[in-house]
């Protein structure tokens, strides 16, 4: 029996959102709602009623249109039509839930049956509006739908705090692992097949320690898979002439199938024309202009190995980055920029990409909407707990020594409480850059065996 007014019903949810609001659970303040209904009538006043109190509407005249809009827009409620041609309203709901089981389902029918509404209610709908509806029940029904939500959500915030959230560890050392294996068989059957065998050529100017001890992880990392491996020293007196010309002679060398060029090279080289000068083809770095080009048209022949190492990390979580909100703090050329195309080079699938530097104003902001932040400054400590948010993945590219300890730029500590993945520094982006390299003199080794340059680079985007 109706005993109350519809206008008391409003009052009733619009006080559970103030009281909600006020232990700190705001009201959506622009929720959106997604009205799957084949009517454009029904779809029409719904969007009509539902705009004038603020709420964003989408719409869909089908059930597989409205799937579409469910992954890529994530609504916080649907109202969905359970007779519609094509994929059904019951298909529909369980699909839904399978997206994400937090989006709040109402079922809106011209055929309310007790059946039909216990077999929604299995399939996770929340509530069930009988058509013709006025605008009234439609925005009870909708507030009444949102307030569940926030409570959803506050339980969930209050699980997290209580279990104060310890996120899993990345594991690059295992990623590498993996990488290696996989080119170590690859490699075999390749030299069976081709009668050739890859070989990088490491070349350093003058000494640095630095350098030197990342030449001694390359070797061991190429004797790991069975690239051969030489050094060639040169004179830190040399021209960039001469050293162009090296290059240029090695380029011609069918025996060496990569080149590294190792940084830093002394004052009087630039080292942006000596990377010019490597054959693209054995560009195992990929930093020659040719390359880069290619990247930004989403076709990349070689890419840097630490853009490549990040996607990979990225990956090995089983996390599909379409549509993701990824913030990306850092863009250099070697690191940040690529990167950022490689986010973007799916057509279909590609993340919604932010990129942050050291312009970037209210760097928390932007921060603090990743569901996967990815940080490249060089920075200890740039980034807070509070700068995270929570359940996203963060992937710390950052490589600093303080007090003797290797650190990232993320406060490990903090994130951990906030993130679901991490990488750790070390043990994280850096062993999977090595790998990377590996990969790369893989790839430019095929190139030369004469591998189509692009098909050949498909694994990049899957
Ligand atoms: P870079 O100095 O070329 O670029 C630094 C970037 O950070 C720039 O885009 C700059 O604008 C940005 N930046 C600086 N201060 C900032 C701030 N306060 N807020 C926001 N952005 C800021 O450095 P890079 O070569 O890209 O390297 C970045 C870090 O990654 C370094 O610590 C480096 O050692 C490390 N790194 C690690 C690997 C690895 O394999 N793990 C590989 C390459 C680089």
């Amino acid at each position: 029996m109706e005993t109350r007014s519809n206008n008391e019903k409003i009052r009733e949810v619009e006080d559970v959102f103030g009281r909600l609001s006020e232990q700190g659970h705001e009201m959506p303040g622009r929720a959106t709602i997604l009205v799957v209904d084949d009517e454009k009538d029904m779809r029409d006043s719904c969007r009509r009623t539902l705009s004038k109190d603020g709420y964003l509407i989408e719409t869909a005249e089908n059930g597989d249109r409205g799937l579409q809009i469910v992954r890529d827009v994530k609504p916080d409620l649907v109202l969905v039509d359970l007779k519609m041609p094509g994929m059904s309203g019951m298909e529909l709901l369980e699909k839904i839930g399978d997206v994400d089981p937090k989006i709040v389902s109402v079922v809106i029918t011209g055929y309310p049956t007790k059946e039909s509404a216990m077999e929604a209610r299995k399939r996770n709908a929340y509530d069930f509006l009988p058509k013709p509806f006025t605008p009234d029940q439609l925005r009870i029904i909708v507030k009444r739908g949102l307030s569940q939500f926030i409570k959803e959500e506050k339980m969930e915030t209050e699980l997290i705090d209580e279990k104060k959230r310890t996120a899993k560890l990345i594991d690059g050392k295992a990623v590498a692992q993996k990488v290696k294996e996989e080119l170590k068989k690859e490699i075999v059957e390749l030299e069976a097949k081709h009668q050739s065998s890859p070989l990088l050529l490491a070349v350093q100017v003058g000494e640095n320690p630095a350098s030197t001890s990342y030449l001694k992880s390359q070797k061991k990392g190429c004797e790991e898979v069975g690239i051969d491996y030489q050094v060639q020293q040169l004179p830190r007196e040399i021209s960039e002439k001469e050293l162009v010309q090296f290059i240029k002679e090695k380029n011609e060398d069918e025996k060496v199938t990569g080149i590294i060029l190792q940084m830093p090279l002394p004052k009087q080289i630039d080292a942006e024309k000596v990377q010019e000068a490597i054959d693209p083809k054995k560009d195992v770095e990929g930093v020659n202009p040719q390359n880069m080009g290619l990247l930004f048209y989403g076709w990349p022949g070689l890419v840097p190995c630490t853009a490549l190492a990040v996607m990979e990390l990225i990956k090995s979580t089983g996390t599909s980055i379409k549509g993701k909100q990824v913030t990306l703090v850092g863009h250099s050329a070697l690191v940040g920029k690529p990167l950022a195309l490689l986010l973007l080079s799916s057509e279909f699938d590609s993340a919604t990409t932010t990129v942050c530097h050291i312009a970037t104003q209210d760097l928390a902001a932007q921060t603090r909407r990743a569901e996967i932040l990815i940080v490249a400054v060089g920075k200890p400590g740039l980034i807070k707990g509070d700068m995270i948010r929570e359940g996203a993945i963060v992937i710390d590219v950052g490589i600093n020594r303080v007090d003797g300890k290797l650190v990232g730029d993320v406060i490990f500590e903090e994130a951990k409480e906030k993130a679901s993945m991490i990488t750790p520094v070390p043990g994280g982006v850096g062993p999977v850059t090595a790998a990377m390299l590996l990969k790369n003199t893989v790839e430019s080794w095929k190139i030369q065996l004469g591998f189509d340059f692009r098909a050949d680079i498909k694994w990049r985007m899957d």
